[in-house]
């Protein structure tokens, strides 16, 4: 195919508004699918992805298309996950397109997630072609939703098409928009091979499987490549195109322009590196194309086998298995003195992380218990000295000058939940940078707010607030320091591994309570007296105890023998010593989940 006739691009929006329905009706129109294969949301082939309805992989695949012009067009789509955990996703798709479609629910108008789209877009100079989506509805507001377009993200939205994914309306329109406003891949079939990663996965049978765009030159089979960030040299063993099933090129040649996969013998995902450069060894390009930002670990929890610890070894291998396929989870292993042998894992963030224990739980049948969710702390000690830790029991208790990681947070939502929305963020720590009308009646609040704020539930807290009108997204923006303690909880003497936590200090009373509060409505009676304790540094700060179990020694004596009555209480005493001594306290593993859980 001539360049000219090839067309890359990506779908963005904010979730829910319609991506991937709208995918599903181009691969239709198309014919790309044929009629009897087709089912809804075609695209999403996890078994999670279907049922949550979102997508978490991005997908890519080829369609034809003859415009009403009578040419021939090669359109390569990605599609694009839209929830915040995953937008290092869209990032490196939208590093492989000339253009994207920016949909927009024409019921909902711009959300925070279509600004945060946006934004990477432009980042990476793409054409945008607005789409008005949902006009079936009978709430949809067209006009006033092409206003907004055009007011908070600055693109002229007046010639926007006006669609419904689900009833097949203005698919047309779109393509032709598409073949028109998109411009055709730039580059050289001739010059140095240049080909960018923007996925690769790992196949059991297979071995790696990577996603590329040829940017400049061509890719073919029995050609020695180099990857550029590692270094490492495979020989190309076959190259193909996404259908978006994985179709072998019988041609064995992937030409500038381009979007397709390759496999060449490799082993490990860490040596094609999302966002690497592909060159040829033989006429090597000098300089490797402009990366993604690596994903990076945002969020870490231990996540610890519920009953016994031989699962700790198949844990071990369903999170190694795991990890080839998404290289954005971390692992290193841990045990706590309540839950045993463990890891620590690192997600992006808390849909990334429910997503990986449910499938852990799905696919390995793992049941997993889990500690309180954590960001990555900065300190220093006494010393001077530097760490880095997201594990608060190992954080020690001289830590000081701490520092944590803040985000951007965008939060849109309609005008009179202006008031309970600024409230809410108060109380979480966050200042507001800036806050303007999206249009009539909607305005959109930045803040910048410490992450470990909005790991808890504050999502819920703006989604009931705003009564489910205010959506959000947030992005890292840098480390900060904060005043921060490390809270430890003691039971019976004893400091609880796990339960340690860091907060704020104006925080650490009032933490320290709840969670005492909480122990003593899981903690059983025993036959001493269970003291509770919350320490900062050693010092405690907040303490309660559980009563004894007081067995009644003196029910079989009648009448008044005092000294008989004297020596039974003594030697229960002297009993009731001797369980203090061996005295620990069994904190259950359930009891435990229930006291870290956020809500
Ligand atoms: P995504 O999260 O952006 O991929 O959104 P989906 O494609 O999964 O769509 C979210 C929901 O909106 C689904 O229930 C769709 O059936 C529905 N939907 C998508 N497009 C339309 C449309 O044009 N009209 C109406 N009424 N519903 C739509
Ligand atoms: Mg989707």
């Amino acid at each position: 195919v001539d360049k000219e006739y090839i067309r890359n691009f990506s779908i963005i929006a904010h979730v829910d508004h319609g991506k991937s329905t709208l995918a599903d009706r181009l691969l239709q129109f198309t014919g790309t699918i044929a009629p009897e294969k087709f089912r809804d949301q075609y695209l999403d082939n996890m078994d999670i992805e279907r049922e949550r309805g979102i997508t978490i992989k991005m997908r890519a695949t080829r369609l034809w298309y003859r415009s009403k012009d009578g040419s021939c067009y090669l359109l390569n789509l990605i599609d694009t996950p839209g929830h915040v955990d995953f937008s290092y996703e869209v990032s490196r798709s939208l590093a492989a397109v000339e253009g994207c479609l920016l949909v927009v629910d024409a019921s909902q108008g711009v959300q925070a997630q279509t600004i945060a789209n946006v934004d990477l877009a432009l980042e990476n100079n793409l054409e945008i072609v607005p789409v008005l989506n949902k006009v079936d509805l009978a709430t949809a507001e067209p006009d006033k939703v092409c206003q907004e377009i055009s007011q908070v993200i600055g693109i002229d939205a007046s010639r926007a098409v006006r669609a419904s994914a689900k009833f097949g309306i203005g698919v047309e329109e779109i393509l032709e928009e598409i073949v028109h406003l998109i411009p055709p891949p730039q580059g050289q079939v001739d010059a140095p091979l240049q080909a960018l990663i923007f996925d690769s996965y790992f196949d059991p049978y297979r071995g790696v499987v990577v996603f590329i765009r040829v940017r400049n030159g061509e890719i073919r089979t029995g050609m020695k490549v180099k990857f550029m960030a590692t270094g490492v040299e495979h020989v190309v063993e076959q190259v193909g195109i996404l259908t978006p099933d994985e179709v072998v090129r019988t041609s064995g040649v992937l030409s500038c322009g381009e979007v397709g996969f390759i496999k060449a013998g490799i082993k490990s995902l860490h040596d094609a590196p999302v966002g690497d450069t592909i060159t040829g060894c033989d006429n090597p390009t000098q300089s490797p194309l402009k990366g993604y930002k690596p994903a990076k670990s945002m969020v870490f929890c231990g996540l610890y086998p519920a009953d016994s610890s031989v699962l700790f070894e198949n844990l071990r291998s369903a999170l190694e298995k795991l990890s080839l396929n998404d290289s954005s989870i971390s692992f290193q292993p841990e045990s706590s003195s309540v839950l045993g042998k463990g890891f620590r894992v690192g997600f992006l963030g808390m849909l990334h992380m429910e997503v990986v224990k449910e499938r852990l739980k799905r696919e390995y049948e793992l049941e997993l218990l889990t500690s309180a969710p954590s960001v990555v702390y900065k300190f220093r000690n006494l010393k001077g000295e530097y760490f880095m830790e997201s594990n608060p029991s190992k954080i020690p208790n001289d830590a000081r000058h701490f520092e944590e990681p803040y985000v951007k947070l965008d939060i849109v939502c309609p005008d009179q939940y202006n008031g309970t929305i600024l409230d809410l963020c108060q109380n979480h720590r966050a200042s507001l940078e800036d806050m303007r009308y999206v249009s009539k009646g909607r305005i959109l609040l930045k803040f910048l707010i410490p992450l470990a704020e909005v790991l808890t539930n504050f999502y819920d807290q703006v989604k009931s607030r705003t009564r489910g009108f205010g959506s959000m997204d947030y992005e890292f923006h840098s480390y900060r320091s904060s005043d921060l303690v490390k809270l430890d909880i003691a039971v019976a003497g004893d400091v609880v591994e796990g339960l340690s936590c860091v907060v704020h200090r104006d925080q650490a009373y009032s933490k320290g309570k709840e969670i005492i509060e909480k122990l003593k409505k899981y903690i059983p009676r025993h036959q001493f007296k269970v003291v509770l304790q919350a320490m900062i540094s050693a010092k405690v700060i907040a303490s309660d105890f559980i009563q004894p179990l007081r067995k009644d020694v003196l029910a079989k004596c009648y009448g008044g023998d005092v000294s008989r009555k004297k020596k039974l209480l003594e030697r229960q005493k002297e009993g009731k010593e001797k369980l203090r001594q061996l005295g620990k306290v069994r904190l259950s593993p359930e009891a435990f989940a229930a006291v870290v859980a956020q809500k």
